[in-house]
């Protein structure tokens, strides 16, 4: 597996890179915000510090409440309509890149499900460590966890 991960939108006008090392973990969604922004059953998510991101395109944003009270944006590509990342607003610093738009994902292990409360019996969450019927935030200290990468 190279370090150096790169990804892009279908039309290619939004591209970005990271370094694995950098990585802080990868998530399956389950959230009916994410189904609808991805069409499918769930939103397949990496978590990496924004710092450590190079982006090259600007993205176009779409903004929600999230059910703990935080703001998402969904930044996705203006010209084709893909989904390429997302962060809340209160912890602008971390972003949560897709996963399907890597080059290359066969590397990726994910660490948790999140929100399995909605997912669907066409989509049941994989055996991934731990699961959260809902937003890690209420069950853990997750933000507080994501935090401390600033
Ligand atoms: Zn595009
Ligand atoms: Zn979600």
């Amino acid at each position: 597996m190279r370090n150096e991960q790169q990804g892009r939108c279908q039309c290619e006008k939004i591209s970005y890179s990271f370094e694995h090392s950098k990585l802080i973990s990868a998530h399956h969604c389950h959230c009916l915000d994410c189904q609808r922004a991805t069409g499918s059953g769930k939103a397949t998510i990496m978590i990496v510090p924004k710092k450590h991101v190079r982006l090259d395109g600007e993205l176009k944003y779409f903004e929600v409440k999230g059910s703990s009270g935080s703001h998402i944006r969904r930044g996705f590509c203006e010209n084709c309509g893909s989904g390429i990342l997302s962060y809340a607003k209160e912890v602008p610093h971390i972003l949560y890149i897709k996963a399907g738009t890597l080059d290359d994902s066969s590397w990726l292990k994910i660490d948790s499900n999140f929100f399995t409360d909605s997912s669907h019996d066409w989509n049941e969450p994989s055996e991934a460590p731990k699961s959260f019927k809902r937003n890690p935030t209420v069950s853990s200290n997750f933000i507080t966890l994501l935090k401390s990468f600033k």
